[in-house]
């Protein structure tokens, strides 16, 4: 009787695998071997030999030349995408090569580098997926531990900042944010070029060194070619702007001066309340903060209602909220010179109150003019709500990645939300 010759099944399976693999992840001088299930720290794994070709020689990790085989280390493993919720190994041993140049080196690998262990195209999945959830969320759902997503973000955030471009850059944005608990700051610069916004710089605390610590990274020459910069009136940000890029109009924007306003309102607010408890009053403004601070078209019915009552009352938090509703007439001006007499107007007017944060708005907004009125001349040109609006994606990439302990925690996360910035081309993308 004849029987056909069956052909090893386990062989087909791997053929397979190979196949796919070699689909996703070619590598010229490298090839796919055997293909086994193994425990890897205790859980079963996929790990996936892998062979230089023959005859192929190592690559130099320094000057990047093909050089002999020195020796070779013992063989190690490489995290891979995960398959069917199995995690997934690359196993290899690196070579040394013997370099005449740079001396004994371990060869330059395609999929990974140095001593991580994740190759680059798990590092970039994790970081893909650290965007869209939040780290913790990223290391629950792939088995591994915040660190390791920390260090994929880490490597994504390092290779785009280092392959970004920086031409074209003609409109910036200076703003500082908050963070942490207490006083502590970061500066951070963005582009605002319609269709370019992104996060170009942040560095911690706000003084003139952190800004000139921008330009000096910046560069002379791109910063020649900037034509706006919007900031607020924190006066080591103007005086770094002034000396840096001469050539640029510098704009404080109307998001930067209304925050001054609900700055001085909440100050107010917050006076106003502990008068009421010292003098045994009821506190009429208890749970009004937002209605202050909010603007009357933003108001449902209920509130608008409650303000009315609240506008009955001569109150001092009352007053700011009508003088800063007043000013907001300031942005509908055409005119500059028009503008400039409702200003001046208007801060007579706040002088003559008794409202000390109020009278520091009018102060400040006095001393700045010039620059505030540099709004008009810019106008048209420039989005006004840019900064807010990157400002407001900062503070939500800061309340989603609770779990940041460090400001380069926090500054690589901000990279990698709002950076834009290019990650390895030549990965197959996988999500
Ligand atoms: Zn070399």
């Amino acid at each position: 009787m004849f029987f056909p010759k069956r052909s090893n099944p386990n062989r087909k399976k791997t053929m397979l695998i190979k196949t796919l693999l070699n689909k996703v992840e070619r590598y010229k001088s490298f090839v796919y071997g055997a293909i086994c299930v193994m425990l890897v720290d205790g859980v079963e794994a996929l790990v996936i030999d892998i062979e230089p070709r023959r005859n192929s020689r190592p690559l130099c990790p320094e000057c990047g030349k093909r050089r002999n085989v020195y020796d070779r280390q013992p063989r190690r493993l490489f995290e891979y995408l995960p398959v069917w919720t199995y995690k997934c190994y690359y196993r290899y041993a690196p070579r040394r090569v013997d370099c005449p140049t740079c001396g004994v080196k371990v060869e330059a690998l395609p999929w990974g580098y140095g001593k991580e262990r994740m190759t680059f195209s798990y590092q970039v999945f994790l970081a893909r997926w650290a965007k869209r959830l939040s780290w913790k969320e990223t290391a629950d759902i792939f088995e591994t531990s915040w660190d390791t997503v920390f260090r994929a973000v880490q490597f994504v955030v390092d290779y785009g900042l280092a392959h970004r471009s920086l031409d074209g850059v003609t409109e910036i944005g200076v703003d500082e944010i908050k963070v942490f608990k207490g006083h502590k700051y970061l500066t951070m610069v963005y582009q605002l070029n319609a269709g370019v916004r992104r996060l170009l710089w942040c560095g911690p605390e706000r003084k003139t060194k952190t800004l000139l610590r921008f330009f000096h990274e910046f560069g002379k020459e791109r910063s020649a070619k900037i034509k706006f910069v919007c900031s607020d009136m924190w006066a080591p940000y103007l005086k770094v702007i002034a000396k840096k890029a001469p050539q640029a109009l510098n704009i404080l924007d109307r998001f930067h001066i209304m925050r001054a306003f609900s700055e001085a309102i909440d100050q107010i607010r917050r006076d106003e309340v502990k008068q009421f408890k010292a003098n045994g009053q009821e506190n009429v403004l208890e749970r009004g903060r937002w209605l202050l601070l909010k603007r009357p078209e933003n108001l449902s019915e209920k509130q608008t209602a409650r303000l009315d009552e609240l506008l009955k009352l001569n109150l001092a938090s009352i007053k700011g909220y009508l003088l800063r509703e007043d000013f907001q007439r300031f942005w509908d001006y055409q005119r500059s010179d028009f503008a400039e007499k409702f200003l001046d107007n208007w801060v007579t007017r706040a002088l003559q109150t008794d409202l000390e944060p109020m009278k520091k708005v009018a102060r400040m907004l006095r001393s700045h003019k010039p620059l505030i009125l540099n709004w008009f001349k810019a106008k048209g040109q420039l989005s006004s709500g840019a900064v807010e609006g990157m400002n407001l994606k900062a503070k939500l990439t800061m309340r989603k990645a609770f779990g940041f302990r460090t400001l380069k925690c926090l500054q690589i996360a901000l990279y990698h939300e709002l950076g834009k910035l290019p990650e390895p081309d030549y990965l197959h993308r996988f999500c």
